[in-house]
């Protein structure tokens, strides 16, 4: 593989562009080299500026549960464009959309369209602390929920790849409303609860995290988020911006059989575009301006473009639900050829290779993971056409355009990388 026209074009970003990407883990700090810059997808596969050949198991971090250039997403986008790009006025497809989400995620009863998966965290932990009155939120360390202020405390991700352990610019008083606890420990969060009850408005959660890498939640963990909050009078978010209609049609809720006050969308929602959404409860989301007095708005929310992809998606899973079992078999036999030595953990189609050979069930275990042997076997796959985040805190996903071939060959590919 050459890669000139990619480092003539990192050379300009990095002097126009901080670091010269628009999102820090893209700039591979963590990994080595320089990355790779994409010119157009279709199906499974990446192509680069130098028109090398990748297999893609990053999927836009999440989004293209169908991979690239779906053609139902394309004819909507098309349909949509013909239309204009943006009313800042209410639209029919956008009540549609709203329509599908509460229809397939069973705790949504309303819910608002915003703009970005950090959006959606920022809006619905403002209203949880609207509707009770209180000021503090408990989240778990290594789970990432957007980039707002109060929530980059211990917040996995991009800033366990770099090793910024809290980013600098969010004032201390901030940090002070949040609460980080160790994911799947029930004794911590009671603990938290004894001591700041009557002050914590919600638990924001990923119910499966997929930003220290992929971590399912232990048997009862969940459940328990769920007796204790409602004990307390305190919400359950759900941060499914990662999972929702990515673990199952409902998203992990319904995996998992739990129902949470809020839920937050994102990634797969917009079907390639950026869209988020937050919504639950009737009584909680009608407390949403203008309806009620907490206040959230967006000059692009809803918009006709983005619309028209996420409904063609949703429209798509909802028409096919054999999705979920052939993302759930294909990602299954790829962690399957993980060598002895090798942590994995897989829920559906998300799943890490972690280099530690003990169990990974929260951050602490997460970072015991030898990042450097993660590094080599990460530049060993891409030298081979397979295309992995840059990371060892993040999850790899496979889409329904993953071909048996595409698995046969990534295993192939995964073995000798292994070995080398
Ligand atoms: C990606 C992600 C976010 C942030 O979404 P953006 O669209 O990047 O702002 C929030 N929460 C979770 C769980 C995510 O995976």
């Amino acid at each position: 593989m050459t890669h000139s026209k990619s480092e003539e074009l990192f050379r300009r970003a990095q002097e126009i562009i901080p670091g010269g990407v628009n999102s820090p883990v893209r700039a591979y700090r963590s990994v080595g080299g320089n990355p790779p810059f994409i010119a157009r997808g279709e199906g499974s596969h990446i192509f680069d500026a130098d028109d090398n050949e990748y297999i893609d198991y990053v999927g836009s971090w999440g989004p293209l549960l169908l991979g690239h250039r779906h053609p139902e997403i394309l004819s909507a986008l098309e349909k949509a464009l013909a239309n204009g790009t943006s009313f800042g006025a209410p639209t029919g497809q956008e009540v549609e959309l709203a329509a599908a989400i509460c229809d397939a995620v069973p705790s949504i009863e309303m819910v608002r369209l915003v703009n970005s998966g950090t959006e959606a965290t920022m809006s619905a932990i403002r209203v949880a602390r609207g509707f009770t009155g209180r000021d503090l939120i408990v989240k778990f360390e290594g789970c990432y929920h957007g980039h707002v202020d109060s929530l980059l405390v211990k917040a996995g991700s991009g800033l366990a790849t770099l090793g910024i352990a809290d980013t600098q610019g969010v004032p201390k008083a901030f940090c002070d409303t949040t609460l980080a606890l160790p994911y799947n420990s029930t004794d911590a969060v009671e603990q938290a609860f004894r001591e700041h009850g009557q002050q914590i408005a919600a638990v924001i959660v990923e119910p499966v995290v997929g930003n220290m890498g992929c971590v399912p939640p232990q048997t009862g963990y969940l459940e328990a988020l769920r007796e204790i909050t409602a004990r307390h009078g305190a919400l359950l978010i759900f941060d499914e911006v990662m999972t929702g209609f990515r673990v199952a049609f409902g998203g992990a809720q319904e995996r998992f059989g739990i129902r949470p006050d809020l839920t937050t969308l994102g990634k797969v929602i917009g079907g390639g575009l950026p869209v988020g959404a937050y919504g639950g409860r009737r009584d909680i989301m009608s407390r949403v301006a203008p309806s009620g007095p907490i206040y959230q708005a967006g000059t692009l929310s809803g918009n006709p473009l983005a619309v028209a992809a996420g409904l063609a998606m949703l429209r798509h899973l909802k028409a096919h639900p054999e999705v979920y079992s052939q993302l759930e078999a294909r990602a299954a036999k790829l962690c399957s050829s993980a060598p002895a030595g090798i942590a994995v953990n897989r829920v559906g189609s998300m799943f890490t290779f972690f280099f530690t050979d003990r169990p990974v069930t929260d951050y602490e275990s997460a970072k015991r993971s030898d990042t450097g042997r993660f590094g080599r076997f990460f530049h060993a796959m891409l030298e081979r056409g397979i295309y992995l985040a840059p990371s060892q805190f993040e999850a790899a996903f496979v889409s329904a355009a993953h071909t048996e071939e595409d698995i046969r060959k990534t295993v192939a590919e995964a073995q000798e990388a292994f070995n080398a």
